[in-house]
């Protein structure tokens, strides 16, 4: 399905598009490959509480390297991932490898992991965050799935089904991306929510119009009881105002870029020094 794929209307002449559909077709086969010999990693991006009471998390990120393509971006790999329905294996990879590195973290410090609808569609997600639990023996309330909010145009009961088991399991849920889908009041409602992430094109710009837009969505999600992180936070003057408005949890360059394995736990042990040595 060429709408599927992004691609405006369908011109199957077009050699623009043939090249796009033969390089998608060569990055799927090449992905297939990392996924057999493991070439891909995660690197992990600290969410940083405002509370000093609160734990710190930190956002497992999916890497990949090709030898041919180079650095691939997962915005243009988890999409064919999830079309060819590797996104399940992957999922479940990226799942076992971030309970497992999260043990190895100081105390209480939760990872979130990106999940894609498709695997919840496929019905695996819940038999696969078990596995990972169990496998690593990390307790799951040191485990967050982040749901992007474009996914809640499907079907609302399934999803909010498989999203109860999760949080029964003791996991935490949250909406990524939150502000820039389909979600209406509704379906907010009947979905088990711990936390909300509003996207960075909320934050990006702090004219009035952005500002006023911010401050709407923070009490709303304030007024629903959610836990609030704001992302994409590049700017001083951008975790200020956010400060001031109250949200919970603050991520972006601003603090720092997703880092590699050694520099995350580096950067953990040093904020937890940091605490110890506050008079
Ligand atoms: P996301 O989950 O919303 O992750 C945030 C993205 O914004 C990341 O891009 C991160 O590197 C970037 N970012 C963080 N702070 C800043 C900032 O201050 N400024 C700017 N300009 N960017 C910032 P990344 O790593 O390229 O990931 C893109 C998206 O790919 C993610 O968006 C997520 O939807 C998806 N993704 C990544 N890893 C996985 C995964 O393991 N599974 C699934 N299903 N999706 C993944
Ligand atoms: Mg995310
Ligand atoms: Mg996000
Ligand atoms: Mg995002």
């Amino acid at each position: 399905n060429l709408r599927k794929l992004g691609v405006g209307g369908i011109k199957v002449f077009d050699p623009h598009l043939d090249s796009f559909l033969k390089e998608r077709h060569h990055l799927r086969q090449a992905l297939h490959k990392a996924i057999e010999h493991s070439s891909l990693s995660l690197v992990f991006q600290p969410v940083v509480p405002s509370l000093r009471s609160q734990p710190y998390k930190m956002e497992a990120l999916l890497r990949w390297r090709d030898d041919e393509f180079g650095q691939v971006s997962p915005t243009v790999f988890i999409p064919i991932a999830e079309e060819s329905g590797l996104i399940v294996p992957l999922g479940r990879w990226v799942l076992h490898s971030a309970c497992v590195t999260a043990l190895d973290w100081p105390n209480k410090c939760v990872i979130c992991v990106n999940v894609s609808i498709h695997q919840i569609l496929s019905g695996s997600l819940l038999a696969d965050i078990q596995s990972a639990l169990e496998h690593s023996g990390l307790a799951p309330s040191r485990l967050e799935i982040e749901i992007t909010e474009s996914v809640f145009a499907q079907d609302i009961d399934y999803l909010s089904s498989v999203l109860r088991a999760v949080r029964d399991l003791g996991v935490r849920v949250a909406i990524d991306d939150f502000g820039t889908g389909y979600s209406s009041l509704a379906y907010l409602r009947r979905l088990p929510v711990d936390t909300v992430k509003i996207d960075r094109s909320f934050i990006n710009e702090l004219d009035l119009e952005s500002q006023k837009f911010l401050f709407s969505i923070v009490t709303m999600a304030r007024g629903l009881g959610f836990y609030i992180v704001a992302e994409g936070v590049e700017t001083r003057q951008q975790k200020d105002l956010l400060l001031g408005l109250g949200v919970d949890y603050i991520q972006g360059y601003f603090f720092s870029k997703p880092i590699d394995l050694a520099a995350s736990s580096k950067w953990l042990a040093d904020q937890l020094d940091e605490r110890v040595g506050q008079p």
